[in-house]
């Protein structure tokens, strides 16, 4: 089966079917009992396959990360409990004090402050703007060990220049991480081009549902760890191209400790056979919601990849399926932000992205009001500025609801 739908759809199957269960069952354990110690032991030294303590394996969650595997045409993943755990143990088990990274300046805000704090532990953090790939390669230093960028940055809807830095982190030897969140793997596989990992939060457009957290880390297979000083000698074993899966597995995960429960795993890999459906319909309504405001009197801008006027309309185009479902914009400043927000109806006020039912923030009032005031303009972000996750609702629902509020507050 070759199409991304019947994939994800069949995914179960490919492995042994438990009761001829069509999902794969909920399994809710901690420890897995062997009648032989030494089949045990064995399990634990990796020399045998099978389940040995729930803060590293699962079944349930295997089948979910093999699923995301799929998605991401890699070679493995590994899930955990938030998509900020994925991002946080990644890092965590690959770099040490010493260390340095480049991270895209238009950062998920959240990763903004982890990024942070890594600096205050001994890794240093770069900023660069990711849609200039001369400014990532001037922000590289010789201690420099990755990249990290995402597809679509959230809310100001900046593209990254993924080709291109794909490129210079191949040419200079350093590991490629691309956070695919905003597109997710059925707009853009990072893979294609030559991410070394890709995280995805699985809470947003993989689950869809809004019903669950979790998040993942997929090893694309593209790069060779064996030049990689920072994995353990007791890790660089078998192929060289799942060296990194491995440590983060133990060093991170294991040893960290933010697992994914199986039930939540179960709510994502229910949601996951519905990705392209729901990214169909969502783009679609995000296209007409995002022409619609940038024709209104009372918006001042709409920044939205699928629009002309946007920066990196074209390498968007190129990029991806679609140019996703997520923007923002700007009222015009004689419009009363929270007044205009409290009169939409079928639009819900509210932080996340990726769920079934359209979402709005005023992004420096709430996910960017930690960061203050002067990091905000240098990323562009205004008092005005309102984010858009859309969801599925019908189109036209959505076009009278924005219209009815422009009407009661114009
Ligand atoms: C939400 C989000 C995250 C964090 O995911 P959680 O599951 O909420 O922890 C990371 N990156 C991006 C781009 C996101 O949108």
């Amino acid at each position: 089966m070759k199409g991304f739908t019947s994939r994800i759809v069949h995914s179960d199957r490919q492995a042994a079917i438990e009761h001829g269960s069509l999902q794969k069952p909920v399994h809710a354990t901690v420890a897995y009992g062997y009648d032989d110690a030494r089949e045990l032991a064995a399990v634990f030294q990796g020399k045998q396959a099978g389940f040995t303590y729930g803060r590293q394996v699962n079944p349930t969650v295997e089948a979910l990360q093999d699923k995301v595997t799929g998605m991401e045409n890699g070679v493995a993943t590994v899930c955990f409990g938030t998509g900020m755990a994925a991002i946080g143990t990644m890092l965590f088990a690959l770099l040490r004090a010493g260390d340095h990274f480049v991270s895209s300046a238009y950062l998920f805000g959240n990763t903004n402050s982890l990024f942070n704090s890594f600096s205050a532990h001994g890794v240093e953090v770069s900023f660069a703007d990711a849609t200039d790939v001369a400014a990532v390669a001037a922000a590289i230093r010789p201690e420099t060990k990755l990249i990290f960028v995402e597809t679509i940055a959230n809310p100001v809807t900046q593209v990254a220049a993924l080709t291109e830095i794909g490129r210079l982190a191949a040419d200079r030897g350093l590991v490629y991480v691309v956070d695919n969140t905003m597109t997710s793997p059925y707009l853009f596989q990072p893979k294609d081009v030559g991410a070394s990992l890709v995280i995805n939060s699985l809470t947003k457009y993989i689950g869809g549902h809004g019903n669950a957290l979790g998040g993942a880390v997929t090893e694309t297979g593209v790069y060779d760890w064996r030049g990689f000083d920072n994995i353990y000698d007791i890790y660089r074993k078998g192929d060289a191209a799942k060296w990194a899966v491995a440590q983060i597995k133990k060093k991170g995960l294991r040893d960290f400790g933010a697992a994914l429960g199986p039930e939540a795993a179960h709510h994502i890999a229910v949601g996951a056979e519905t990705l392209a459906l729901r990214m169909e319909r969502q783009c679609a309504n995000a296209r007409a919601l995002a022409g619609y405001l940038a024709d209104h009197k009372l918006v001042n801008a709409v920044y939205y990849p699928g629009l002309q006027s946007h920066p990196q309309h074209q390498r968007a185009a190129e990029l991806f399926r679609h140019p996703g479902a997520l923007f923002s914009f700007e009222l015009d400043h004689g419009v009363d932000i929270w007044e205009f927000m409290n009169r939409l109806k079928v639009v819900i006020k509210s932080s996340n992205l990726g769920d079934n039912r359209t979402l709005a923030i005023p992004v420096a009032h709430t996910i960017y009001y930690e960061m203050g005031p002067e990091r905000r303009a240098s990323m562009g972000i205004d008092d005005s500025l309102i984010r858009i996750s859309v969801g599925i609702e019908d189109t036209q629902d959505l076009l009278d609801d924005f219209a009815q509020a422009f009407a009661a507050v114009g």
